[in-house]
């Protein structure tokens, strides 16, 4: 009997496997961390080989943790954290240099030299130059190590993002794949025609044999093979778009937040691409049935890592729940606004320069005040990214689903919604990116029959809607304008 559905979830810090029943119910999950490698100052690396073992690791313990068979498993689903780069020998199966990581700026100078291009490489990708994305670390590793150039060339190397390298390990090297969505974030891939993009593989002088086959997010991409399985792999998308999937955002409009360290929006907007002008990135969201969905996406840096500032740098809390204790503590922010501009601000801003500053200071205010209005910026941000979202799309978002650690705070979710003046939801599976892979690989293998099937399992825990006036929530917006402004204004 097939009962249940594999997600894994290739984690920048962890992989972890979770066992979904035919209900999409969580049944057991397992992870293990995953380290990072710091080489030199700008360098973020990871060991592809140890990524891969601790695949194995997780994948294995899940099943001994909830005493399940391989006999009941239905499929696998694979989501990734995105961009990361990986080239490996196509014989031997050994990385040649190790997994860069999204963070890594040390493909920082190949972008620089490639900025005039900014435009071309925008209207073609979604995505704006920037070392984030694979092409400039595949470059990287090309220049770094020796005769790579020249074995690429041969087609002897092949380069993956996580997704790719765990197809390939899982079916032992039978399968050299990958899906539209991941595929969309390495800056070679044209969104618009669908397929690598001849102009930016010359302007990256990256060999095309090294690429693997781009596939819709739903698709057969080969059997368990490594574990001598007769299971296939049958969801692949990236991170931010497997969450938009898991949380049923199905038609343009609907919107996702995720509130972790940083926070990362994306909104559904339908068959046609729609490119930002105010620094919002454009992506795949999911290809199903050959029909490709796209999204546009807006991070905000410092989410809830103005959280664990006051625990960790000024000290006025011991752990994050105790935020919500000092929040309660006010009645409301005593005029106090916090611009958590810790390392610049992103969307819709793109400021490098401004730096973290706290306003409306007095007497009275409390470590309360100052709580709260910690809260409030996170909500405050993710607004400033919302409106450029609906004003570019000219699409009304009614709706937004939100996962992630800061969703434990009452107080922010309902700011947010009062801010938004929207209902906003909170899911009873709070692993929306692994949700969102289960619910790829069972609409491929049958376990879920439709789009509306799904959305009779999707269960929610908690609806937050606007308990603030529209005048009380434009007023408060407003002096959050004046707040960046002024901190924007403030150079040493
Ligand atoms: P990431 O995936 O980026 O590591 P998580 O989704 O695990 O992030 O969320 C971690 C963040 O959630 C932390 O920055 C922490 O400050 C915040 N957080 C965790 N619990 C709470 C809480 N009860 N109230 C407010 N914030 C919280």
């Amino acid at each position: 009997m097939k009962k249940y559905i594999l997600s894994i979830d290739q984690g920048t810090t962890s992989s972890r496997a979770i066992l979904f029943n035919k209900k999409g119910d969580l049944v057991a999950s397992y992870s293990k961390e995953t380290k990072l490698i710091y080489p030199h100052e700008g360098y973020v690396e990871q060991d592809a080989v140890e990524i891969w073992s601790s695949v194995v690791d997780v994948i294995n313990n899940v099943l001994i943790k909830a005493n399940v068979e391989w006999s009941e498993i239905d499929s696998v689903g694979i989501t990734n954290q995105r961009e990361t780069t990986v080239v490996w020998d196509k014989k031997t199966g050994q990385p040649i240099y190790n997994a860069i990581v999204w963070q890594s700026r040390q493909s920082l100078s190949i972008c620089e030299q490639l900025s005039k291009k900014e435009t071309i490489i925008h209207n073609k990708t979604g995505l704006l130059i920037n070392p984030y994305f694979s092409a400039s670390k595949i470059r990287f590793i090309l220049d770094h190590v020796d005769g790579a150039q020249a074995r690429a060339e041969k087609g002897e190397l092949l380069f993956g993002t996580i997704d790719t390298w765990v197809i390939w390990k899982l079916t032992n090297g039978k399968s050299h794949a990958t899906d539209t969505t991941n595929a969309s974030r390495t800056m070679l891939y044209n969104i618009f025609d669908l397929c690598w993009d001849k102009d930016l593989l010359e302007m990256f002088n990256i060999p095309a044999k090294m690429l693997p086959k781009v596939c819709s997010s739903k698709y057969d991409f080969g059997k368990l093979e490594y574990f001598n399985r007769d299971i296939h792999i049958l969801g692949v998308a990236g991170d931010q778009q497997a969450s938009l999937f898991g949380h049923t955002c199905f038609k343009p409009g609907d919107c996702k937040n995720t509130y972790g360290t940083g926070c990362f929006m994306l909104m559904n907007t339908g068959e046609k691409p729609i490119l930002s002008n105010k620094g919002l990135l454009t992506t795949i969201a999911w290809t199903i049935d050959g029909k490709t969905t796209y999204a546009l996406e807006g991070s905000v840096f410092i989410g809830g890592a103005a959280i664990q500032w006051l625990r960790d740098g000024i000290k006025i809390i011991k752990d994050a729940p105790e935020v919500n204790v000092l929040a309660s503590s006010v009645k409301d922010n005593g005029g106090v606004y916090f611009v958590p501009a810790f390392v610049g601000l992103g969307t819709p801003y793109w400021d490098d320069e401004v730096r973290g500053t706290m306003f409306g200071i007095t007497r009275g205010t409390t470590r309360g005040h100052i709580a709260l209005a910690t809260l409030q910026a996170i909500a405050f941000q993710s607004k400033d990214v919302f409106d450029v979202m609906s004003d570019e799309s000219q699409i009304e978002i009614k709706s937004l689903q939100v996962d992630g650690g800061a969703t434990n705070s009452d107080i922010l979710m309902q700011f947010q919604s009062d801010i938004l003046q929207i209902e906003i939801t909170k899911p009873s599976c709070l692993e929306s990116t692994a949700l969102g892979v289960c619910y790829l690989a069972g609409l491929k293998s049958g376990f879920f029959k439709g789009a509306n099937h799904i959305k009779e399992c999707h269960s929610y825990q908690k609806t937050f809607t606007p308990s603030m006036t529209i005048e009380d929530a434009n007023k408060m917006g407003n002096s959050w304008k004046k707040a960046v402004e002024s901190a924007r204004r403030f150079k040493l």
